[in-house]
This record gives structure tokens, sequence and C-alpha cells, in this order.
């Protein structure tokens, strides 16, 4: 095996990315400059080479699977072998009150009229990444959609109950924990019943209760 590192940075054409496909290159690494504009790409590889960096381009836009095998594949080909990936490449999203991140909030004006409002986001414990971190703790085959999905959801549980902070609104996440309905094809040892608990109670929650929270039966769970 040779001696010289491969590197694949993401997104690598520019900002951030650039710079750490250069401070690799500085650092001995070969690099491949991750980037799905073919212009941009070859100005950042032929940019990287005049400093002195051992770079080639790797066509890759992260969200299109095809291109992601025939990058590994480009990788293959070119080198045999990675030995460090950098998931770089990242959009913010148009940002502000009235763009694309400002959700629609077509509820909060009629829970404002409530005199003791409540909402609760039916989450789940697999979004806990202080559970998933624990090495005591057994978990499942890793679910890179519906699990970041429900921690996206307590992500912005915490963010509203920040913003309404200064009102009577309580949300707060639930775990139902593994229940049996047609979401588990039965499989789960709890009925709905059982499942809706935790909820009920965040629903039922006394004026001055928790806000910002995620629970299951017996309690908090980590975030
Ligand atoms: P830039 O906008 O400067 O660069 C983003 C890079 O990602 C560009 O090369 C862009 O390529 C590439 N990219 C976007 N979408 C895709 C895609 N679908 N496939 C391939 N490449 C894509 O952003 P930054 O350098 O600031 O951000 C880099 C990372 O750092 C992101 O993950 C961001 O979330 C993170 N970050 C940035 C912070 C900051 O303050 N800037 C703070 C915290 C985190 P193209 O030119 O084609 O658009």
């Amino acid at each position: 095996m040779s001696e010289t590192k491969i590197a694949l940075v993401t997104g690598a054409n520019k900002g951030i990315g650039y710079e750490i496909a250069a401070g690799l290159g500085v650092l001995g690494y070969r690099v491949g400059v991750g980037a799905r504009d073919e212009v941009r790409r070859e100005s950042a590889v032929e940019k990287l080479r005049a400093a002195g960096v051992d770079a080639f381009g790797v066509p890759l836009d992260v969200t299109a699977d095809l291109s992601v095998t025939d990058a590994a594949e480009l990788v293959e080909r070119q080198a045999g072998r990675l030995d460090v990936l950098v998931n770089n490449a990242g959009i913010s999203g148009e940002m502000g009150p009235g763009w694309i991140q400002d959700p629609t909030n077509a509820m909060l004006p009629l829970l404002r009229r409530s005199t003791s409002p409540r909402i609760v986001n039916v989450s789940s414990s697999v979004a806990s990444l202080t559970r998933q971190a624990d090495p005591d703790i057994e978990i499942g085959p890793v679910m890179a959609a519906y699990s970041p999905s429900k921690s996206f959801l307590n992500a912005v549980t915490v963010q509203y109950a920040r913003q309404l902070a200064d009102t009577d609104i309580l949300i707060n996440a639930a775990c139902p924990g593994l229940v049996a309905t047609d979401f588990t094809g039965f499989q789960g040892p709890r009925t709905p019943e059982q499942g809706a608990a935790t909820a009920i109670r965040l629903a039922t929650l006394p004026d001055g209760g928790p806000t910002g929270s995620f629970f299951e039966d017996d309690g908090v769970i980590p975030w």
C-alpha cells in the first residue's frame, strides 16, 4: 500500500471545503475534490495544484445516489482506497422571516386563544443522540432517515419552546415506546393505549409544567 494517504472532501470547490482540501494537501494527502459543477471543480483542482497539492477532481452531487456511486468508482480507479472522507457539502437554505425555513404556523394563532395551550410532538427514543452514543444501550441498524427525522423534530421542539417561552404554550416531545401498530407490523410489545399515555400526560400538563423537553413513561429522555 502506498504511503500517500487519500482524502475525499465533498463540496471542495469553495468555502470551508476548499480550505479543508488545501490543508490536507499541505499535510501531504492526495485530495479528491468532490464538486458537482464541472467548471468550479476544475478551477479548484487547478488552483490546488498550482499551490502544490496533489489534487484530482471528483464529479459529485451528494444528493444523487448514482453520482455518489460513480464518485466511489472514480476514487477506486484513481487511488484504490480512501483514507479520509470529509462530508462537508451543504447548503444553508434561505434565511429570514417568510423564507422557506420559516414554517407554516397555521395553528399557533388558535393555540394562543387557549387558556392552557399544549403542543405534543410524537417523537421516538431513537432520536436521542445521547442514547445512540451510549455503548451500554443496544441499538438497531443504522436508520439514516427515520431516526434523524425524529432528532430533527426534537430540535424543532426546542426551538419552538424558546420562541414561545413568554407565552402559556407548553411544547414537548413524547416517545410512545415500541407499540404494536401498522407502523411496526404489529411487532411492538406495547399496546396503542400504552403508547398514547405519555402524549396524553403532556397534552394535559398543568400550567407552569415543563416545556422544551423529551419524555417517555419513565421520565425525561436525554437529547
Ligand atoms: P459554501 O456555500 O461556501 O460551500 C458549500 C459547498 O457545498 C460548495 O462547494 C457547494 O458546491 C457544495 N454543495 C452544496 N450542495 C451540494 C451537493 N448537492 N453536492 C455537492 N456539493 C454540494 O459553504 P461553507 O463552506 O460555509 O459550508 C461548508 C460546510 O460547513 C457546510 O456543511 C455547512 O453546513 C458547514 N458549516 C458552515 C458554517 C459557516 O459559518 N460557514 C458554520 C457551521 C457549519 P456548489 O459551489 O456547487 O454550490
